[in-house]
């Protein structure tokens, strides 16, 4: 499957891309079939992979299940943890399977999208996973399949057949997804499968759980319950993230916000219901209110899109990762490139070195995100302290020691040149905080006593070689250790 890049010319030196030093802004790898083997995992999570995401939209339950166990001991083995992202297929409308994996359709071809049809799809048509979708067209409507590289237009509905017209032909293959122009489809966030999925993902614990195509605030609350249940017997909490694909969901961001723990910035189906057009500004748009209610974003979709197939990206690819490193997004996502591309492994080293190249390149003005600010609670007035202060001493480190990770999760709201150490105890926080922008985990006892807790934390950081004699750094910890929301301390400390 995966094949290495061309030789280079023995007289040319191979040229030696240092990998970036530091890097705030986390790195999406979507699982499949380019980047299951376990060294290569591996390999990928050390070249910078922070979060794998399994695509609940291909494979079945055991497959998820192993490929957790891979993920877990592949990042085992290369030394730190990733978190695991469980992306729900949601009511997606996507095609069923073809005999041949695949078909070409030709411009004025006929094809027919048939919910009944049970047999493998032909050139002539396919089955649906979505059977609704007969009752949610009519004639005249415009289908976008393969996030609009192919495009059929309705003739009639027939029962249980909707009858097309080839518009724009291309290559079809198993399970790709249909939107309908201007949106406007019934289906409910949550289905069946989806919430069989749900039950899989707490069963291996998953960090973060995607709800596809949310149109409000109660499909994610809705999530949120099914995850609560599913995963009460281990206490496990995971994070929600809201995918914002349809154009629904666009009016009702800010409520859908508040009762996630984050957002993904759905550009390959939002794209197709908004119009290619409207999407940057939505993106902006988009990080700046996750940032603003101390949410998360991840931005989505054809990142990389010519890596699938390249060894380098267009200069269009480069900018449109570096651009939303400047927006300030958590995390840049690979889908296709490291689920199916022959490259998996440069485009994670490519996407890396990009992120590195454009936060060097930022200015931060922290002190403007404080004007006209109050803070009503101690904890997260001790993160904005720590963070203000860090700034102007032009300190070597934050470091926070968290019990759930909210005070890192504040920290890592604004922009800043000084890293972020998370400290904690839990190693499902700390999995958490893999997809925090600036913020580097780290799974340390604070069980001691306070002045204990702070040695440890300095020797820990010593030796993992983040300061060193001399060095200024500000910490923050709570009286009693270990108590959640106690964060109640900040102490600025020279490396003795
Ligand atoms: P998908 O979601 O890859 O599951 O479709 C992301 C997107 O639509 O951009
Ligand atoms: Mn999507």
């Amino acid at each position: 499957m995966q094949e290495s890049a061309p030789d280079h010319h023995p007289s040319i030196p191979r040229k030696t891309r240092p990998m970036p030093t530091r890097r705030a802004t986390k790195i999406v790898a979507t699982l499949g079939p380019a980047s299951s083997e376990p060294a290569l995992l591996e390999a990928m999570i050390r070249a910078g992979v922070n979060v794998v995401r399994l695509n609940f939209s291909h494979g079945k339950a055991q497959d998820h299940i192993d490929r957790a166990a891979c993920v877990r001991a592949a990042a085992q083995r290369a030394g730190h943890e990733v978190a695991i992202m469980a992306d729900l297929q949601g009511p997606k409308i996507r095609v069923g399977k073809f005999a041949e994996g695949r078909v070409l359709l030709a411009p004025g071809a006929p094809f027919v999208l048939d919910a009944s049809r049970t047999e493998p799809g032909d050139i002539d048509g396919v089955g649906l996973d979505y059977k609704e979708l007969p009752h949610d067209v009519k004639g005249g409507d415009l289908l976008l399949l393969n996030d609009g590289l192919i495009v059929l237009s309705v003739d009639a509905v027939r029962g249980e057949q909707v009858h097309t017209t080839v518009k724009i032909g291309g290559e079809l293959s198993n399970n790709k997804g249909i939107n309908k122009k201007g949106g406007g489809l019934t289906a409910s966030a949550l289905t069946a499968k989806d919430m069989e999925d749900i039950r899989t993902a707490m069963g291996f614990q998953a960090d973060y759980v995607a709800v596809s195509f949310p149109k409000n605030a109660t499909d994610m609350e809705m999530a949120r319950q099914l995850c609560t249940v599913a995963a009460s017997e281990q206490r496990h909490k995971p994070g929600l993230i809201a995918k914002i694909e349809r154009a629904e969901a666009i009016p009702h961001l800010q409520a859908i916000l508040r009762v996630s723990d984050g957002i993904m910035v759905a550009r390959g189906d939002l794209a197709v219901e908004v119009g290619n057009a409207a999407v940057p500004a939505l993106q902006k748009k988009m990080i700046r209110m996750a940032r603003d209610m101390d949410k998360l974003v991840i931005t989505a979709t054809q990142m990389m899109e010519s890596m699938i197939t390249n060894p380098v990206p267009t200069r269009a690819e480069v900018s449109d990762v570096a651009n939303a490193v400047l927006d300030g997004t958590d995390a840049v996502m690979l889908s296709a490139e490291t689920a199916a591309g022959r490259y998996p492994l440069e485009t994670v080293t490519e996407m890396a070195t990009i992120c590195a190249a454009a936060e060097a390149a930022e200015e931060h003005r922290l002190d403007a995100d404080f004007t006209g600010q109050t803070f009503d609670r101690i904890d997260q007035s001790i993160a904005m302290g720590a963070l203000f202060t860090a700034h102007h001493l032009g300190a070597k480190a934050i470091v926070a020691m968290t019990d759930s990770g909210a005070t890192a999760l504040w920290m890592s709201r604004h922009g800043i040149h000084v890293p972020i150490y998370a400290l904690t105890p839990k190693v499902a926080t700390q999995r958490k905080m893999a997809m925090y922008r600036n913020v580097l985990p780290l799974l340390m006892d604070t069980s001691a006593d306070r002045d204990t807790a702070l040695a440890q934390a300095e020797q820990h950081l010593k030796s993992r070689g983040i300061v060193q004699q001399g060095d200024v750094y500000a910490i923050t910890c709570g009286e009693p250790m270990g108590a959640p929301g106690g964060t109640n301390m900040l102490k600025i400390c020279v490396v003795a």
